[in-house]
């Protein structure tokens, strides 16, 4: 008998909470037949509705359901991490409560993981259908960007709907990381992955956590945990800068030394706006250096990625 643990962090999710669960169990017979019981874990992310009390409810009809309380909202990562870490399966999948990720597709991903040996099974919407424009334009651009920057494979469309075994998920676990990006840290772990690929499906119920504000800033914390190349490029900005200083202070000693400089005003606008521009790029390049900083810092502190209240 082997087991399959299926994760779902939730954050103010009570009006999928139920549906959720008779789509999954919809697969109950093919797993049953393949000689593979399921087990459900639930991770309430500091929801403020009745999400916690909607799985107990659950826990009470069929014991085979878990919660997981936060004692507040951690966020999604911390969320999955703590599924990952109480999960006993032989095989463990993420996947999101909104049946945004569809579980009629379990069945085929765990034919690719037993019958043809992947490490893990994951899936990427090949659209962006109901998005709006702008956050499909600069999600696009912050995938092309983070791939140039850094050698963790990042999918466009990547969903966190993975299905991986045993030996995947310990990898995983082993990255305790404070500031996580699972997306990067799927792709670091390296084995043979599957794409499956999916249109997107917009939300049942409820609405999406992410705003574009959040949005930016998780991808920042994407490039800043994957990639270092923004320090780089700080060092390539002062040595360019350097360069050109130097140019410039030949030239004016040659000027002054050949044909002189008949009015010794000449040059004030110039000079402003090079010592603007050039504290400008200071300053940029010191914000580089402090969000590194600063990401260090959390490390450091090494924090509890999240606090459970309640755990059934
Ligand atoms: N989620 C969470 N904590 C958060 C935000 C989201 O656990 O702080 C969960 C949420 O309940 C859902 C999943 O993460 O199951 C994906 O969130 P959402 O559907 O809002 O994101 P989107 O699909 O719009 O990217
Ligand atoms: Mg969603």
């Amino acid at each position: 008998m082997k087991l399959l643990s299926v994760i779902v962090p939730c954050y103010n999710e009570q009006d999928n909470i139920f549906d959720f669960y008779d789509e999954l169990m919809k697969n109950e017979a093919f797993f049953k037949e393949k000689d593979v019981e399921i087990e459900l874990i639930f991770v309430n992310d500091g929801s403020k509705d009745e999400t916690a009390k909607r799985v107990r409810n659950l826990h009470d009809r069929d014991e085979r359901v878990h919660l997981i309380d936060f004692s507040r909202n951690f966020g999604k990562e911390a969320g999955m991490y703590a599924g990952l870490k109480r999960a006993k399966g032989d095989y463990v999948v993420v996947m999101d409560c909104d049946l945004q990720d569809p579980p009629a597709l379990l069945p085929e991903m765990y034919k690719y993981i037993v019958d043809e040996g992947y490490d893990s099974v994951a899936t990427r919407r090949v659209d962006r259908k109901g998005e709006p424009p702008i956050r499909s334009f600069f999600a696009r651009q912050f995938y092309k960007l983070i791939n140039k920057m850094s050698n963790a494979e990042i999918i466009d469309g990547a969903r966190d709907y993975r299905l991986m075994t045993r030996q995947f998920v310990d990898s995983i676990l082993s990255l305790e990381e404070y500031n996580r990006f699972s997306k990067g840290i799927f792709g670091w772990v390296g084995f043979n992955t599957k794409w499956l690929e999916f249109e997107n499906i917009e939300r049942k119920k409820g609405e999406t956590k992410w705003s574009f504000w959040k949005l930016f800033l998780y991808a920042l914390d994407g490039i800043v945990a994957f990639s270092t190349a923004p320090l780089a490029m700080a060092s390539v900005f002062g040595v360019l800068f350097c360069f050109l200083a130097f140019i410039f202070i030949i030239f004016i000693v040659v000027r002054q030394l050949t044909v002189g400089d008949p009015n010794n005003t000449v040059g004030w606008a110039s000079t402003i706006c090079i010592i603007s521009l050039v504290s400008g790029v200071q300053l940029f390049c010191l914000g580089i250096v402090g969000q590194y900083l600063s990401k260090a810092y959390l490390e450091v502190k090494k924090r509890p990625m999240y606090i459970v209240k309640e755990e059934l």
